[in-house]
């Protein structure tokens, strides 16, 4: 058996990027020992996009990353979100009355 894991990260500007988290966080991913489970692992591809803030963006009260996942568009491994007056809200902190609120 085979298991295909992706893994998204964000890398986002606006954060304070001051020591090198991201490739850390990356070398801790290939560092993982799976010898217990018979597993091997390989990295078969990378993509790197900037992100298209009409799809997506950050929870303007848990700032969590969401996109609408009802838009064809919708960006795979954020939570489900929806855009109200140019602010971005994850399902979770949107009002309960919301459609979307989870
Ligand atoms: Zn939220």
């Amino acid at each position: 058996m085979a298991y295909l894991c992706n893994l998204y990260i964000v890398i986002d500007e606006e954060m304070d990027v001051t020591d090198n988290r991201i490739n850390g966080f990356i070398d801790q991913i290939m560092d993982l020992d799976l010898s217990d489970n018979d597993l091997s692992t390989c990295i078969v591809g990378a993509n790197i996009c900037e992100l298209n803030k009409t799809i997506c963006g950050k929870c303007c009260k848990c700032g969590a990353w969401v996109s609408d996942q009802q838009n064809v568009d919708s960006i795979d491994g954020f939570s489900d979100g929806c855009c109200i007056d140019g602010k971005w809200w994850c399902d979770l902190c949107l009002q309960e009355n919301h459609p979307k609120h989870f």
